[in-house]
C-alpha cells in the first residue's frame, strides 16, 4: 500500500557535558548507534502500525547498512527496494548536551547516490503504491523524478499519490509542490517555505497553511508539536488536536505522524480522518525515548 522513497542513517549518539570548540576534545558518554533517517523512520512507522509498507532506499555495503536492513525487516518492512554499495551508509554523528540540545552533523553517504535512474528501475514498487511518502534527505532530482513517475501513472492506471514532508528544507519546484496531497510541514519548514512573503513572519499557522495552500498543492498538513495538526485542503482549514501526554523525547515524532498519515490515506481514509490517527501515532512516540524505538503499535494507539 505505501511506498516510502528516502534516506537511511545510522545515528551515532554521544552524551557530552558540552560541545567542543575548535581545536579541542572533551570526553563523553559511551557511543549509542541507532537506526534512523527520515524515510527508515516514516517506513519503521507505518509497519509498525500494519502497513504493508515498502522502503526505496540506498544504504553502504557495511555494518551500518545491515544494521538499517535489519531494524526494517524485524518492523516488517518490505527490503526488496534498499539498494545497497555505491558509498557509505549514511550517519548522523550526534552530540548531546545536558539540556538536551543536540549538535548534528550528516554524512549523506549513500542517500546522496540514489539517483532518479534507481526511481525508474523500481517502476514495480511505484506501480504498486497507493501511497509514495517522500522527504529531502536525497537528491531533489530524485525526488522529482518520483513525482514525474507518479503523475505519469503505469499503463493507464493513475500513479499514487505523493505526500511530501520537505525537509530538510530547500525551495521546491513548482511540479514537485504541485503534487503534494498533502504537503507536510512543521512550523520551521512552513516559515523556510513562506519566508519570501510577509505570512511568512506572522504567528497564524493558520494564515501558514492557507498562505502555503495557495503555491500549488492540493492539501497542507501544519504540524504543530503539542498542539495538533492544522489540515487544509482548500475547503476548510481545521485544527486536529493532538492527545495531551508527557513528552519524554520528541525526536522522530514528525517521522512517525507522516508515516502513519500516508498509511491512512493509502487504505482510504480522507485528510482530516488520517490526520486524526496521525496525532495519535506522533503523540505516543513523543512518550518514549529514540526515533524508532519510540514507534507505536496499532494496539498502542487504539488503547485510550
Ligand atoms: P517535528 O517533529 O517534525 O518538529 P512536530 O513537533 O509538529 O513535528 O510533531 C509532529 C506531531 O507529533 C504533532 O503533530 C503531534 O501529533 C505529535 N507531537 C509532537 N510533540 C508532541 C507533544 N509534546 N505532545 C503531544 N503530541 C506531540
Amino acid at each position: 500500500d505505501l511506498l516510502v522513497v528516502g534516506s537511511a542513517n545510522a545515528d551515532l549518539v554521544i552524551g557530552v557535558d558540552r560541545r567542543p570548540g575548535a581545536g579541542e576534545t572533551v570526553l563523553g558518554s559511551d557511543l549509542a548507534v541507532h537506526p534512523g533517517g527520515k524515510g527508515a523512520n516514516q517506513a519503521v512507522a507505518a509497519a509498525r502500525l500494519g502497513a504493508r509498507t515498502a522502503l526505496l532506499a540506498r544504504v553502504g555495503d557495511d555494518d551500518y547498512g545491515r544494521l538499517l536492513l535489519d531494524s526494517q525487516a524485524k518492523a516488517g518492512v518490505d527490503t526488496a527496494g534498499v539498494l545497497v554499495g555505491g558509498a557509505p551508509t549514511g550517519v548522523a554523528l550526534i552530540t548531546v548536551d545536558p539540556s538536551g540540545d543536540n549538535s548534528i552533523v550528516v554524512s549523506q553517504g549513500a542517500n546522496a547516490r540514489l539517483t532518479p535512474g534507481d526511481v525508474r528501475a523500481a517502476a514495480s514498487l511505484l506501480a504498486a503504491a497507493r501511497v509514495v511518502s517522500l522527504q529531502l534527505e536525497i537528491p531533489l532530482e530524485t525526488v522529482a523524478e518520483v513525482v514525474r513517475a507518479a503523475g505519469a501513472g503505469f499503463g493507464g492506471r493513475p500513479g499514487p499519490r505523493v505526500v511530501l514532508n520537505p525537509s530538510p528544507t530547500a525551495p521546491l519546484p513548482t511540479d514537485v509542490l504541485a503534487a503534494c496531497d498533502p504537503l507536510v510541514v512543521n512550523e520551521h519548514e512552513a516559515r523556510f517555505l513562506l519566508s519570501d512573503a510577509p505570512v511568512g513572519s506572522s504567528d497564524d499557522p493558520e494564515e501558514w497553511a492557507d498562505a502555503l495552500l495557495s503555491r500549488g498543492p492540493r492539501s497542507v498538513v501544519v504540524t504543530l508539536g503539542a498542539e495538533g495538526a492544522l489540515v487544509a485542503d482548500g475547503d476548510r482549514t481545521v485544527l486536529v488536536p493532538s492527545p495531551a501526554v508527557t513528552a519524554v523525547d520528541t525526536t522522530g515524532a514528525g517521522d512517525a505522524f507522516t508515516g502513519a498519515l500516508a498509511w491512512r490515506l493509502g487504505v482510504g481514509d480522507d485528510l482530516t480522518t488520517a490526520v486524526r490517527f496521525a496525532v495519535r501515532v506522533g503523540a505516543a512516540a513523543v512518550t518514549r525515548a529514540g526515533a524508532q524505538a519510540s514507534f507505536p503499535s496499532a494496539e498502542e494507539v487504539a488503547a485510550p
